[in-house]
């Protein structure tokens, strides 16, 4: 707007001065046709030189001061002058405009009048020859074309002050508009900044504000699309990281988490959100932190280390450097179960070598001594021969139980499920203990089975399971304990116990009674001819058949286990 008003106001300096010029041309060119038409009047009316003075004063009607010259300069007549001061006026002759006007016909002049006493703008036009004719000069008061160029200053003033005022009331309404519009770009840009995608600019101009704004609109839509895809790319790596098993963790340059899974987070033991924190405050591991340290660092590192907060688990380390510093990730493999299956295959290996090679120890001895006898000692060959057999059938009892117990595990011991009465299962069972118990003098009862009580079983797998229950509870109770198999409905379930009043088992060794050759008594297994492995055929087969065993047992009192299997409409 500044520039503005001083272009206005040069333009109003430069106008008045060019309207100061033309009133003074317009006032000098008015006096000129006045004396134009004067002239001519004068020269129509030849009227005589005496009347100069009339003539003068009728051209001063017309408000102009009229003077008659001679050629010598004197005044002959003057509107504004009375008949008796004409004599006294001074002479004329070096007047400019008298000069100008006789050497050419007509002089112009703007002088101060000492006879008006003010500035006045002379035009004079000779009339007649040179030698004898005279001049007319008509002269107007300067304050009159002043009045009048003040008068069109004003107008211009006006004129211009009111279109400065258009011209602001213009600027002022092309401003706010403007300032709308890129108001509502400036917001439009803030939402396309904070991810807003319908932002859609209504601008029905055709302007570059036009353009600017299409091109937000198409940047907020382009930028929300590519916002969506990368919140879908955060959700599936987020989905994929968290059904991981193994733990995962970014951090940046600057130490801190910035990405981290659930298994990461379990396998440290935190709760809750651990992004921005250091892996300091979130885990109490220091191969774990070092670790982390070092791949900052740009150094690989993988190590296996012993957890012991939140559980005692062994963890697989690995850590490396993101490129170009952008920090470092670390993946954590619980290695604990990988541990611990190698633990029990080596046990287990162990386990088999042990059972086996004390009766080959027995059979190699056995067969030695056998064949340094002499002929004659019949009964200590008879007794060899029977201890080689026993042993025979102990590593045979053995390697039949293994494979049993290994067709198990692998599921391919074949299950056939039925819905039945157990009853005939387990009086069978029974019936094929009940020589062994009678010779060991135990007492062994079976209540009678209700035939509707109907569970769900393979009948070779529960007479299996019965067996090996009614042979144990035979086998570790004394002569004159008793033996009970029960059959009761409960709830979903019919649970089949086999209870015995021998010496109970002391509560330290229950949880582990199921695992392979656990035994509570090893001397008197063997004796007995156990191999260790009965009980975890037991709970195998009872799990390929749906159901549970479980054993309660109090030292001196006795023992019960407690098959569980699901009833047909479970
Ligand atoms: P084993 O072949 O040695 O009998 P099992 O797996 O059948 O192996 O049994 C594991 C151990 O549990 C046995 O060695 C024995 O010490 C103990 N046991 C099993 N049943 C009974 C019971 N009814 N009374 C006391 N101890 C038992």
């Amino acid at each position: 707007m500044f520039p503005v008003v001083v272009a206005a106001a040069l333009l109003n300096v430069a106008l008045s001065s060019e309207t100061a010029r033309v009133v003074e041309t317009e006032a000098r060119s008015v006096l000129e046709r006045m004396l134009v038409v004067a002239v001519a009047t004068l020269r129509v009316s030849d009227g005589p030189a005496g009347d100069l003075q009339r003539v003068a004063r009728a051209i001063g009607a017309a408000g102009v001061r009229a003077t008659f010259i001679a050629p010598d300069g004197r005044v002959l007549a003057d509107s504004d002058v009375s008949d008796d001061s004409l004599a006294r006026m001074e002479n004329h002759a070096g007047r400019p405009e008298i000069v100008e006007a006789w050497a050419s016909g007509t002089g112009t002049a703007v002088r101060y009048s000492t006879t008006i006493g003010a500035p006045l703008m002379y035009v004079a036009r000779r009339i007649g020859d040179r030698d004898a004719g005279l001049v007319l000069r008509l002269a107007m008061p300067m304050h009159r074309i002043e009045a009048e160029n003040s008068a069109r200053r004003r107008l211009l003033a006006f004129v211009t002050a009111a279109a400065l005022l258009l011209a602001a009331v213009g600027v002022w309404i092309a401003a706010a508009l403007l300032t709308r519009r890129v108001r509502r770009l400036s917001e439009a840009a803030a939402m396309v900044a904070a991810g807003r995608g319908d932002v859609s600019l209504d601008d029905r101009h055709n302007d570059e504000f036009t353009t600017l704004s299409r091109a937000l609109s198409d940047l907020a839509r382009s930028n929300r699309a590519a916002l969506d895809r990368l919140a879908l790319e955060g959700n599936r790596l987020r989905t994929i990281l968290d059904a991981m098993r193994e733990g995962m963790m970014a951090v940046g340059p600057d130490g801190r988490i910035t990405l981290v899974n659930r298994a990461m987070l379990d396998l440290v033991g935190y709760r809750g959100d651990a992004v921005g924190l250091t892996p300091a405050e979130v885990s109490r591991q220091p191969e774990l932190l070092d670790a982390v340290q070092a791949a900052i660092r740009g150094q690989a590192v993988t190590c296996e280390v012993q957890a012991t907060h939140p559980r005692r688990a062994m963890l697989l380390l690995n850590a490396a450097a993101i490129p170009d510093g952008h920090g470092a990730v670390v993946v954590v493999h619980d290695t604990t179960d990988v541990h611990r299956l190698h633990q029990v295959r080596r046990d287990f290996v162990a386990n088999v070598s042990h059972e086996l090679r004390n009766p080959l120890a027995t059979i190699q001895a056995a067969a030695e001594t056998l064949a340094s006898l002499g002929d004659h000692d019949v009964e200590d060959r008879a007794a060899l021969i029977s201890a080689i057999s026993r042993q025979t059938e102990r590593m045979g009892a053995i390697v039949r139980d293994l494979l049993d117990l290994a067709r198990v595990e692998s599921g391919q011991y074949p299950i056939h499920l039925e819905d039945a009465d157990p009853g005939p299962v387990l009086d069978a069972a029974i019936a094929a203990i009940r020589p062994l118990a009678d010779a060991r003098g135990i007492a062994l009862h079976c209540e009678p089975t209700d035939a509707s009580v109907r569970c769900r079983f393979d009948p070779e797998a529960l007479a299996t399971v019965i067996g090996n229950l009614l042979d144990n509870a035979v086998k570790y109770t004394r002569p004159g304990d008793r033996v009970h198999v029960r059959v009761r409905p409960v709830e979903r379930s019919v649970e089949i116990e086999v209870a015995d009043t021998g010496p109970g088992i002391e509560e330290v060794h229950l949880p582990r009674l199921f695992e392979r050759f656990y035994r509570v008594d090893t001397g008197r297994s063997r004796d007995l001819g156990g191999t260790g492995l009965g009980l975890s055929i037991v709970k195998h087969l009872v799990q390929a058949m749906g159901g549970t065993v479980r054993v309660r047992s109090t030292v001196a009192q006795g023992t019960t286990f407690t098959v569980c299997l699901p009833r047909p409409d479970a």
